[in-house]
C-alpha cells in the first residue's frame, strides 16, 4: 500500500515526462530506471556503444577464427600493413540460410516452449517456485503477472539435446560452434529487430504509457529503453523472454556445443572444458531455480527494454559470455590437479557467497526483519523515504550477515565465481579474461547507479547505513 502512493507520484512524474517537459517533481524520479535528462557524456556513450559494440563481439570472434583467439594479432597485422580491414571481413564466415534456419527453429521452439507449455515443476520439484508470479510493482502502480516456466524450459530443451546427441542423432552436437558466426548474424539481426519493434511499439502502442520514459534524445531512447515491460499480448513479456530464453537456456548448449566439438576434433574432453561447463552450469541452473527472485532484481524493477537488453540479451550475453568455452576449443587446456582444484574452489566459493547473499536480503525482507541470520536475528538501520506526494515510508537496511560485511557481496561472489571460469583457461592468451573485465566494469557501474538511487531515496539513512557498512565490494578496500 505504501508503494502505491509513491507509484502514484511517479506515475504523474511519468505523464509529464512523456509530454517532454521537465519538471521540479522529476527529482525524485532517478529512484526509477534510467535517467530522464541525457548529458553529453551519457549520449557519447550510447553512440559509441551502438556504434562499436557488435564490432567487439564480431572481433572476439573472429580472432577466435581467423587468429586462434589471439586478441593482439589481429592488430599487429593490421598495424604492419599485412592485412586489411576488408580482408578480415572477407574471410569471416557470412550469412547463410541453414544457420537462418537452424536460429529460426530455436527461436521458434523457446517461444512455443514460453508460451504454449505452462509450468509443471513447482508442483512437484520441492521447494521450487514456478508457474504464474507476481512482478514488482512497477512505478506506474501495475503488478504484472509472469508465468515462470524457465526451469522447465531448460529442462526440456536439454533433455532434447542429450536424447538428439545419445539416440535420434538429426543433427550434430557441434551445430552450434559449426555455424558459430553465420548465427552470429542472426542473432544480430534479431537483436536489431526486438529493438526497434521495442522502440516503435513505444511511441504506437506502449503496453503501459504511464510507465514509459522519453528522454527526447532518440538514441538514448533506442538504446536505454522507453518502455518499462513491453509485452504482446498478456503473456509474452520482452524482459523476461529475451534475457531468459536465446539468452541463458542457450549459454549452457553453446557450452555443450563447444564440448563436443572439443571430443569431437581431439578425441577427449579437457578438464578445463568440463570445469567451464559445470561452473557456469550451476550459475544457469540458479538463474532458473531463482526465476521467481530474478522478478525482483534491478533488470526487471529499473531497467526499461531497449537495445541494451533486446540486443544484449541476443548477441552479447550467448557470445562474449561463452568466450572461455570457444577458447577451448582451439586451445585444448589439461589443468595441473592444483590449478583445476584452485579454480573449482574459487568457483565454489564465488557461487556459495552470490546465492547466500542474495538469499539473506530476500529473507530479510520477507519477513521483514524476524528471521534468522548466521544463527542470530538480523540487525538493521530503520529508515524512512518520502515518495513523491510528500507521504513518509519506512524500510529496514540489514547490517548483518554478509550484509553487514560489505554492501554488495552477491557483487563480490559473482565476480569471483567470473574469475574462476577465465582462470580454468590458463594463462596463455588473454581473450577468455575479456568476461571478469566485462564483469567488473558491469557491477562496478551496477553497484554505484544502485547506491546513488539508494542514497537520493534514504537521505541521510542511507548515510547512517554506509557509516555502519562502510565498504561496497572488498570489506577494508572498496
Ligand atoms: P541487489 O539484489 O543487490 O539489490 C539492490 C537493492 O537491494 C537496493 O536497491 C535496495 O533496494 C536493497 N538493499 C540494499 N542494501 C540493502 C540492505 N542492507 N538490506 C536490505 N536491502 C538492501 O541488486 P541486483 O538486482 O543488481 O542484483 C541481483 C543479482 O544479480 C546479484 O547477485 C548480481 O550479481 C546478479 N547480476 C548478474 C548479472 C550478470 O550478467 N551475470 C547482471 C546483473 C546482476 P530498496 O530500494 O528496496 O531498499
Amino acid at each position: 500500500m505504501k508503494n502505491s502512493v509513491a507509484m502514484e507520484a511517479t506515475r504523474r512524474r511519468a505523464q509529464h515526462g512523456a509530454n517532454g517537459k521537465s519538471s521540479e517533481e522529476e527529482g525524485q524520479s532517478a529512484q526509477w530506471g534510467r535517467a530522464w535528462e541525457v548529458d553529453w557524456f551519457s549520449l557519447s556513450s550510447v553512440i559509441g556503444l551502438l556504434c562499436f559494440a557488435p564490432f567487439i563481439v564480431f572481433y572476439f570472434v573472429m580472432a577466435c577464427d581467423q587468429y586462434q583467439c589471439s586478441v593482439s594479432q589481429p592488430l599487429i597485422e593490421l598495424y604492419q600493413g599485412e592485412t586489411t580491414l576488408l580482408s578480415i571481413w572477407s574471410r569471416a564466415p557470412s550469412f547463410t540460410w541453414s544457420a537462418a534456419k537452424i536460429y529460426a527453429i530455436w527461436v521458434s521452439f523457446q517461444v512455443f516452449l514460453y508460451m504454449c507449455v505452462p509450468d509443471i515443476t513447482h508442483k512437484f520439484i520441492p521447494g521450487y517456485v514456478g508457474g504464474v508470479q507476481d512482478g514488482a510493482r512497477t512505478p506506474a502502480g501495475l503488478i504484472n503477472k509472469y508465468e515462470v516456466n524457465g526451469l522447465q524450459c531448460w529442462l526440456i530443451t536439454h533433455a532434447l539435446w542429450y536424447a538428439n546427441a545419445q539416440y535420434f542423432h538429426w543433427f550434430s552436437p557441434t551445430i552450434i560452434f559449426d555455424n558459430w558466426i553465420p548465427l552470429m548474424w542472426c542473432a544480430n539481426i534479431l537483436g536489431y529487430a526486438v529493438s526497434t519493434y521495442a522502440f516503435t511499439k513505444a511511441y504506437l502502442f506502449p503496453t503501459c504509457a504511464e510507465d514509459c520514459k522519453f528522454t527526447g534524445n532518440v538514441f538514448y531512447n533506442y538504446m536505454m529503453g522507453i518502455e518499462f515491460n513491453p509485452r504482446v499480448g498478456k503473456w509474452f513479456d520482452f524482459k523476461l523472454f529475451f534475457n531468459g530464453r536465446p539468452g541463458i537456456v542457450a549459454w549452457t548448449l553453446i557450452n555443450l556445443s563447444y564440448m563436443a566439438k572439443q571430443q569431437e576434433l581431439y578425441g577427449h574432453v579437457t578438464n578445463s572444458m568440463i570445469l567451464v561447463n559445470v561452473l557456469q552450469g550451476l550459475y544457469v541452473l540458479d538463474f532458473f531455480w531463482n526465476e521467481a527472485w530474478y522478478l525482483k532484481t534491478i533488470d526487471i524493477c529499473h531497467d526499461h527494454f531497449g537495445w541494451y537488453l533486446g540486443w544484449g540479451d541476443c548477441v552479447w550475453l550467448p557470445y562474449l559470455y561463452t568466450l572461455q568455452g570457444l577458447y577451448l576449443v582451439y586451445h585444448p587446456v589439461e589443468l595441473s590437479s592444483v590449478h583445476a582444484l584452485a579454480v573449482l574452489s574459487l568457483g565454489l566459493v564465488g557461487y556459495y557467497i552470490f546465492r547466500s547473499t542474495n538469499h539473506q536480503k530476500d529473507l530479510f525482507r520477507r519477513t521483514e526483519g524476524s528471521c534468522s541470520i548466521w544463527g542470530s536475528k538480523p540487525t538493521y538501520i530503520e529508515c524512512s523515504y518520502h515518495s513523491g506526494d510528500g507521504g513518509l515510508h519506512r524500510s529496514k537496511l540489514m547490517t548483518s550477515g554478509f550484509w553487514g560485511v560489505a554492501r554488495h557481496l552477491n557483487y563480490t561472489g559473482d565476480l569471483m565465481g567470473s574469475l574462476a571460469y577465465c582462470a580454468a583457461c590458463g594463462f596463455g592468451h588473454i581473450l577468455p579474461y575479456f568476461y571478469i573485465v566485462y564483469m567488473t566494469i558491469l557491477l562496478v557501474h551496477r553497484c554505484v547507479r544502485d547506491e546513488h538511487r539508494c542514497s537520493s531515496k534514504y537521505g541521510k539513512d542511507w548515510k547512517r547505513y554506509t557509516d555502519v557498512v562502510p565498504r561496497r565490494l572488498i570489506p577494508g578496500v572498496f
